[in-house]
């Protein structure tokens, strides 16, 4: 009796603070914690040492991107006591929520559209009259991925990242350095000395090439600046970042066919006639890593499955670029998220062709296309450019969608040579449509979310993808597959042009949310739309 009593009361009482959870305790609850295992018995002993010094990178990283989000974020955090609200800032480096376009949950200060890249009041035309008539040398110094814009005596200034962040900077370079001494790979301690030295130098070319160079080792080290999304304004300023996770050697052997074959996958894209540019680097190395542990940018709001790097061009003209493949957050986002959202999304018959499979592939195949297509092109007059320059602001919301379209051109095309498996044919679609909704879930107002709307509203239009009375989505295998080729024959010729009119007129034209999307979109409430990851840091 008394068993029963208390079980009825925690009955209660449960169900009390159930009706009584909090607003943000409802927005937590947006990121599932899934803890990220990996094997340690990929590492040799001296790989565990330079890990286990690897591994203190992450404060310093969480820290220097917290600022460059904004400069206040550290005094806020610390103004913040309660613990799911401090959770919250945390998961979002900031204030603002990543989800939600970047309204405020914390406070009502707008956020800076140039983060804490700029002066907060820098206007666009402001930036651009300020550095017209510069040298070409000082124009760069503004325009470099690795420069803080401050305002001193009624001028604007470029001050490097290695004087502005000289802090972090110093002891980020120490820890590399110490990496470094305990690495058996010549190859890996070349990378870490020479990475340690770009903290200080602010020149991080050679680092970028060591980068690509890095071999005999399990390890898989990525950490600098390098994604520019968060600089709203321009898409100029590099954010830090650090991924670092072992190497699953057996499907990285798998994919090597893939490097093999990067040539003839960019000439099978739909180049425009008479393009001219320079063909990206032809090496191209894959590795299927899982992670060990993510800081700064990569870890705010929805977190990265793949990333492929360096951006800097010159580096990929020279070395190509690695696509790195995050399969143990690939494989927890599909069991937390793709797969049941397209049990509500999806047509009945479409659900079965949802595999894990396809997801992993299309996330390889995004990658591998982030390495082809325009990248330096000439301009109609002669100079000599790259697309990121010319498309500014539009650069990184194109590219995206250029590599989600092309991902499937190239699966097609690879499935037609029996380079994959027959079964991707029907897979592939379906798991692309479900992973669409997935995608828009993380906000249209960033550059990824802005790229599938693009191809939901352009797909929609062309009658590839359709929707019953009830909120089902299935697709019309041939025009969608037409109006996938448009899309890409569209995209890839804006950015051969670097034609920023072109791309802002698209861009008007194609990534507004239709009100029947918007509303279907609210089915999926009760599910997470992303994990939260926990590392395993016990080793
Ligand atoms: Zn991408």
């Amino acid at each position: 009796m008394k068993k029963i009593f208390v079980f009825l009361l925690m009955f209660f009482l449960f169900s009390c603070t159930k009706v009584k959870e909090t607003k943000m305790e409802k927005k937590l609850e947006r990121y599932k914690p899934v803890v990220l295992n990996w094997n340690i018995n990929y590492l040799d002993r001296w790989e565990v040492e330079v890990l286990k010094e690897m591994i203190k990178v992450e404060p310093l990283i969480d820290e220097l991107f917290l600022i460059q989000v904004h400069p206040e974020n550290l005094k806020w955090i610390e103004m913040i006591k309660d613990e799911d609200l401090k959770e919250y800032f945390k998961i979002n480096f900031g204030p603002w929520d990543r989800l939600e376009s970047n309204k405020p949950f914390w406070g009502n200060i707008k956020k800076p559209k140039g983060a804490g890249f700029y002066p907060f009041d820098l206007k666009k035309e402001e930036f651009e009259n300020y550095i017209k008539d510069l040298s070409e040398e000082e124009k760069e110094k503004f325009k470099s991925y690795f420069t803080v814009i401050v305002r001193k005596n009624g001028n604007l200034e470029a001050l490097p990242y290695s004087t502005y962040y000289k802090n972090y900077l110093e002891k980020l370079s120490e820890i590399l350095k110490n990496a470094s001494k305990l690495s058996e790979s010549a190859s890996l301690k070349k990378f870490l000395m020479s990475r340690a030295e770009s903290f200080l130098s602010n020149d991080y070319f050679q680092s970028d090439m060591d980068w690509m160079d890095v071999s005999d080792t399990n390890l898989e080290i990525t950490i600098g600046p390098y994604e520019t999304y968060e600089d709203e304004l321009f898409g100029y300023k590099a954010s830090f970042e650090a991924f670092i996770g072992v190497v699953n050697p057996e499907e990285s052997e798998k994919l090597k066919f893939v490097g093999e074959h990067i040539v003839e996958l960019d000439e099978s894209l739909p180049y425009p006639k008479g393009f001219k540019g320079e063909k990206k680097g032809a090496l191209s190395p894959i590795r299927v890593v899982d992670l060990v542990l993510s800081a700064g940018d990569t870890k705010a709001g929805v977190q990265t499955i793949a990333y492929n790097l360096p951006n800097d061009e010159r580096v990929v003209a020279q070395k190509g670029s690695k696509k790195v493949m995050l399969k143990n957050v690939i494989e927890a986002k599909f069991d937390a998220i793709l797969k049941p959202l397209s049990l509500i999304l999806l047509e009945e018959e479409m659900q079965s062709f949802v595999t894990k499979d396809a997801f992993f592939n299309e996330i390889l195949f995004h990658e591998v296309s982030h390495g082809l297509g325009p990248g330096i092109i000439y301009l109609e007059d002669g100079t000599k450019t790259t697309v990121r320059d010319e498309l500014k602001d539009l650069y990184s919301f194109l590219e995206e969608a250029k590599a989600d379209v092309s991902s499937l051109y190239l699966i097609d095309y690879l499935v037609k040579n029996k380079k994959l498996p027959k079964a991707l044919e029907n897979e592939v679609p379906a798991t692309y449509l479900a992973s669409m909704f997935r995608s828009l879930r993380f906000g249209v107002n960033e550059a990824h979310g802005k790229g599938v709307l693009l191809q939901f509203n352009w797909l929609y239009e062309k009658g590839g993808i359709l929707r019953s009375p009830e909120g089902k989505y299935i697709l019309s295998l041939e025009k969608f597959k037409e109006g996938l080729k448009g899309l890409l024959e569209k995209i890839i010729s804006l950015q051969a042009k670097g034609d920023y009119e072109g791309t802002k007129i698209l861009s008007e034209k194609y990534t507004k949310m239709p009100d029947f999307l918007k509303e279907d979109l609210k089915k999926l409430k009760d599910l997470p739309v992303d994990i939260k990851p926990i590392f395993s840091l016990n080793f």
